[in-house]
């Protein structure tokens, strides 16, 4: 968080070209002059109201034009279908959508040639993971399995002393049966694991650790413990000075260390082993400079205190979230993970993701969006049954973006890829 001297001394410098230090400070001061009106609440709860809609555009100093944009037809007509997943509803940003793909998966959920719907705004990114989707292609498909699934809520109950600790635990070492038929009278997908406990000085975290069906289920295993604190509070012999349904241990939109060597929805791991001419041919690079570069790219990693080690999990998986209705903020975690590459036979190239925090779903959050659900519709991996699945595919994605930024960083073609496709006629206009 430190900056140098010479950063510091320049960027105030900038600052005082165009503003005297008192205009600066006049600026910085709390003011309640002029209070803005507030954004128009008032829908009935599971609707959208037009009108309200309209009213929230009537406080902004917006155009015209930048409401039809958010507020086409198409979304003023399907606005409904928004009411439990916005607030404060002003429309829908659209994002493009590219396909990558063929992506042939082999794996215990996913079995198939998948065409894989990205939406996303940076240039090349569809390209590079298509390229790779292919090269695993002609290769007879990547490897995958999804191994196991737990996603975690923990909440913390804060004590006199230690005392007290010490009388909770010991009854509530004896709840489990009971924590789990109250997390199973309020879901009929979710089903309570496990219960762990960490203690810290008075402070005690339960750990509550839930499989959720085809849910990705933050919200699923919210409920769940709510109602079991709530049952804790009620029948508990001694009562806590204070709690919190969460405590940030569980890992939610963040990555960790304990999420990693954990798991954080589900864990899967993906492998393809390549031939020298598919390396050759479509990726234009070699095993031997792929592993050129992957050392130098581990050696950075590590120097960078990277948790995990791997190229850019994040940038095809972002895309495939937004496209497919997840929660693009669990990214933070799902996108921590280890590639590995190891040169074989000679010239093939043996790489590998595993990622041990995908937080995905098929139902519930975003997945039923109009075209959240399109895009997972064109995957063949909409609703019931498919969570699994659309982690294997996720795993093998990902894989694929690891080979093609490897590939093109390793034979220097990676500011060209860019360059030629980012810098297009439109550029600036
Ligand atoms: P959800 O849409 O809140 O719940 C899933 C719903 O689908 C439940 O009502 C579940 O019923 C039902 N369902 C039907 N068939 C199912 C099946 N085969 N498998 C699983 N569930 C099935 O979604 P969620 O996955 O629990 O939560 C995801 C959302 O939570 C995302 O939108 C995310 O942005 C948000 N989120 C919430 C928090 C939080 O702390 N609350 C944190 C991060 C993200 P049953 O429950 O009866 O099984």
């Amino acid at each position: 968080m430190s900056a140098d001297l010479r950063g510091v001394r320049s960027f105030f410098r900038r600052l005082f070209e165009k503003r005297t230090l008192q205009e600066i400070e006049q600026s910085l001061l709390p003011s309640q002059e002029d209070m803005p009106p507030s954004v128009p609440r008032g829908d009935a709860p599971g609707t959208i109201s037009p009108e309200e809609s309209d009213r929230r555009w009537d406080i902004l100093d917006a155009n015209e034009s930048a409401k039809h944009q958010l507020l086409d037809p198409m979304t003023r007509e399907q606005m409904n279908a928004y009411c439990n997943n916005i607030e404060n509803f002003i429309g829908t940003v659209k994002v493009p959508v590219g396909l990558a793909g063929p992506l042939r998966v082999r794996g215990l959920f996913a079995n198939g040639d998948y065409y894989v719907p990205l939406a996303t705004s940076e240039a090349a990114l569809v390209a590079s993971y298509s390229r790779g989707a292919q090269s695993i292609t002609k290769a007879g498909g990547a490897t995958v399995a999804m191994m196991w699934e737990g996603v975690t809520r923990a909440p913390v109950f804060i004590f006199d002393n230690l005392v007290e600790v010490g009388k909770f635990m010991g009854w509530a070492s004896e709840q489990a049966d009971s924590f789990k038929d109250i997390a199973a009278s309020t879901t009929r997908h979710g089903q309570l694991l496990r219960t762990c406990f960490n203690l810290e000085g008075n402070h005690v975290y339960l750990i509550f650790e839930f499989i959720t069906g085809d849910a990705s289920g933050q919200n699923m295993v919210t409920i769940a413990t709510d109602a079991i604190c709530r049952h804790i509070l009620e029948k508990s012999p001694v009562q806590p000075a204070y709690w919190f349904v969460e405590a940030n241990h569980s890992g939610d939109k963040k990555a960790s260390y304990m999420s990693f060597q954990n798991v954080r929805g589900k864990k899967v791991t993906a492998e393809v082993t390549l031939p020298p001419e598919i390396l050759k041919n479509h990726l234009k690079t070699s095993a031997s400079k792929m592993m050129d570069y992957y050392q130098a790219g581990v050696i950075g990693g590590v120097m960078s205190g990277n948790i995990g080690l791997q190229g850019h999990y994040a940038n095809g998986m972002a895309a495939l979230f937004i496209a497919c209705g997840q929660d693009a903020a669990c990214v933070a975690e799902s996108s921590v993970g280890i590639t590995r590459m190891e040169r074989t036979d000679g010239d093939s190239l043996y790489a590998s993701v595993t990622l041990p925090n995908l937080i995905v779903g098929t139902v519930g959050g975003g997945t039923g969006l109009p075209s959240q659900s399109a895009c997972l519709d064109i995957l063949q991996l909409k609703g019931a049954g498919n969570a699994s699945a659309l982690a294997e595919v996720c795993a093998a994605l990902v894989l694929a973006g690891e080979l093609s930024i490897s590939a093109a960083l390793s034979s220097h073609g990676f500011t060209n890829a860019h360059q030629s496709l980012a810098r297009g006629p439109n550029q600036g206009a």
